[in-house]
């Protein structure tokens, strides 16, 4: 398939010792997709490899983008790698909430980013369902047309290649966890989409039998199962791979507590926890809930003692500075 050569991979797969030490008895590694490069990192970027390079190859010089909150971190991953790859970066994005120009809102202003606002209603709904604003993608791309451009329109992540990068880091997982001598693991991601779907389609197609557990950043979940089990099927599709994955593969549960972007007790405790021990950023929106669904089923003695967890940190940190006030103890 095209790439495009805008994400730093393999990324490191590390273990957490004082992390561990401080939960009890597992053993923690993260997979540090945090630090997949461009615009601070994240899962978007090993995911916008393959994106960026379809674009590229179907000679667009414009990429729109967006479809998520304010604080996307989605919109400013791909912005940063359309401008890598030399397109001019358009986002639609939600106007909720009342959160300012920090953290990946600035980052869009200092890359002199085309944004689009949208008001939403609820915005849980808007990042799960993800097709919401495609009609005004569609419309500004026609702009853009008029202007005598070539867009290349991104929906959203929820996509066979972005789903196709995580298989991808399925094996790339296999390939690190048996250098190191490491069979037996769990892998826990905060993710209701592409990341979990193409980490489970990894696994089941390469018969390694890895339990997945996905945490889900967002409230609204209605069909949730379906949604990536066809998405599985799609991206096997383009694969030329046999479809693997069924319902019974996904386990997945919401800690968004009142909803999207609202941070809980449990993820601020999970975000101090971990800079403290591991000197880890996790951020509020998504791996510090992810990472309060992991201390979770640790302390509800969900995992059986001894276990190896891999922590796949899909990054997000920008968004950190916008939730200062929240997330201070002085
Ligand atoms: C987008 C995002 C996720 C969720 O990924 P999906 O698989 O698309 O649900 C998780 N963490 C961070 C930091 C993200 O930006």
């Amino acid at each position: 398939m095209p790439r495009s050569d805008i994400a730093q991979v393999p990324t490191p797969l590390e273990p957490a010792p004082h992390l561990s030490a401080a939960l009890g008895d597992v053993n923690i590694f993260f997979k540090r997709d945090d630090l997949t490069g461009r615009a601070f990192g994240g899962n978007k970027t090993r995911e916008l490899d393959f994106i960026i390079g379809e674009a590229v190859m179907q000679g667009a010089d414009v990429f729109i983008s967006g479809g998520g909150a304010r604080q996307s971190n989605h919109a400013v991953q791909c912005s940063a790698a359309a401008i890598r790859a030399g397109l001019i970066p358009v986002v639609v994005i939600y106007d909720a909430g009342p959160i300012g120009w920090q953290g990946n809102l600035l980052l869009d202003d200092l890359m002199g980013v085309d944004i689009r606002f949208l008001s939403a209603d609820s915005i849980d709904n808007v990042i799960f369902q993800r097709d919401t604003a495609e009609a005004t993608m569609v419309e500004v791309a026609a702009e853009y047309v008029q202007r005598g451009h070539r867009p290349y329109i991104l929906p959203s992540s929820f996509h066979p290649l972005a789903a196709a990068a995580y298989a991808g880091c399925m094996l790339e997982l296999n390939d690190q966890t048996t250098q190191i001598g490491l069979s037996d693991y769990h892998v826990y991601v905060t993710s209701s989409g592409a990341t979990q779907t193409g980490l489970i389609l990894g696994s089941t197609y390469m018969t390694l039998g890895v339990p997945i557990t996905g945490i889900s950043h967002t409230a609204a979940r209605d069909g949730l199962e379906n949604r990536l089990v066809d998405l599985a099927d799609r991206t096997a599709d383009l694969l030329n791979i046999p479809r693997s994955v069924s319902a019974l593969d996904i386990e997945n549960e919401s800690f968004a507590g009142p909803g999207y972007g609202i941070l809980t007790d449990a993820a601020k405790e999970a975000i101090r926890l971990t800079a403290s021990t591991e000197g880890i950023f996790l951020d509020p929106v998504y791996t510090g809930k992810g990472m309060a669904g992991l201390i979770a089923h640790i302390r509800e003695g969900r995992l059986a003692s001894g276990s190896n967890v891999i922590f796949v940190h899909t990054g997000g940190l920008p968004a950190i500075f916008s939730y200062s006030a929240e997330l201070m103890d002085r």
